[in-house]
């Protein structure tokens, strides 16, 4: 992270890059719940995927320098969410965070 935040709060900061552009909503969208306005930028919004190296498909999610610690927050609980369900890599089946192996095929967690 940088200092800028300090100098200008109203700069705008990266404050997570996506992989892809569902990952890029679903992040804009718990931003905006909780007030905070969001730009996106990224290659991977102008259509032109066919032409464009795979890394500068990702898209970064910007907010003003002053909300970046409580979007990092958000995130952070985003993050921690997602890690309380996985997915069994044998036949996909969703398992709670108390499970090691997969409830309905027994494969172990990864
Ligand atoms: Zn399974």
């Amino acid at each position: 992270m940088t200092t800028q935040a300090l100098t200008d709060p109203f700069r705008w900061q990266c404050v997570y890059v996506a992989e892809h552009s569902v990952e890029a909503h679903i992040i804009c969208g718990l931003l905006s719940q909780a007030g905070i306005q969001t730009q996106l930028t990224g290659a991977a919004l102008y259509g032109a995927m066919g032409e464009i190296p795979f890394t500068e498909l990702q898209i970064r999610i910007l907010v003003y320098a002053i909300k970046l610690p409580r979007a990092q927050q958000i995130l952070l609980n985003y993050h921690q969410q997602l890690q309380t369900h996985w997915h069994c890599p044998s036949c996909q089946e969703e398992n709670g965070p108390a499970f090691d192996y997969c409830w309905s095929c027994e494969t172990q967690k990864e």
